[in-house]
């Protein structure tokens, strides 16, 4: 998605290890126009897939998650990564561990906002080695709901996660893809969405 890869080139800042850091306009400062695009996009390449559910974990994959779910006018839900006090219902929970922050974090939805009845789009920001999509996977499957997709605004195509997902059967779509990050420099892959 052009309007992505302009900014990231624009405002991305490459750290060491293969991180990109794109507070300027999606992990901490947003950009509402540009999220409310690239909301739209992933809700269009979707469209067709009779999602019920856009699902994403806190905190930087809120801002697309709503904005996609908003374009296909159905509910967002976030798994939250520590138990709040008032999650006094049944839980369903997995582990993930964080590529940014090397820690391993329980995430948990309530189960009674997923069933067996949904069809999930899953959102996040970054597609890294996959782990956090997979803990998300992992919590439709205890509510036996089926994934649909998976949308991501940047993918890091020198990393393990679109593999991991499409070994899983689940079609991944991201708006930018970057093949590599080495010298300080941002080269993008030329097929995005
Ligand atoms: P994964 O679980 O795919 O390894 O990593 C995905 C998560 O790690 C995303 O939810 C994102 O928050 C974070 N992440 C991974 N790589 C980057 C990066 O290069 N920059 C930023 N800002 N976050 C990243």
């Amino acid at each position: 998605m052009k309007e992505l890869t302009d900014r990231i080139k624009e405002n991305g800042r490459v750290l060491g290890e293969g991180v990109l850091k794109v507070d300027e306009f999606i992990t901490h400062q947003v950009d509402p126009e540009l999220m409310d695009a690239m909301g739209k996009r992933l809700a269009e390449v979707f469209a067709e897939k009779k999602i019920t559910k856009v699902v994403t974990i806190e905190a930087s994959g809120i801002a697309p998650a709503v904005y996609a779910a908003q374009a296909l006018k159905v509910p967002m839900i976030f798994a939250r990564k520590s138990k709040s006090l008032t999650m006094d219902e049944e839980l369903l929970s997995a582990s993930v561990y964080s590529f940014t922050k090397q820690v391993t974090s329980t995430i948990s939805i309530s189960r009674k906002f997923l069933s067996a009845d949904d069809n999930v789009l899953l959102v996040d920001d970054f597609l890294a080695n996959g782990q956090a999509a997979k803990g998300l996977i992992e919590l439709c499957q205890q509510a036996g709901a089926d994934v649909a997709g998976i949308g991501i605004l940047i993918e890091k195509s020198f990393q393990d996660g679109r593999q991991l997902i499409e070994d899983m059967e689940i079609p991944v779509v991201s708006l930018a893809r970057i093949a590599s990050l080495s010298d300080g420099q941002v080269t993008f892959l030329e097929e995005d969405a």
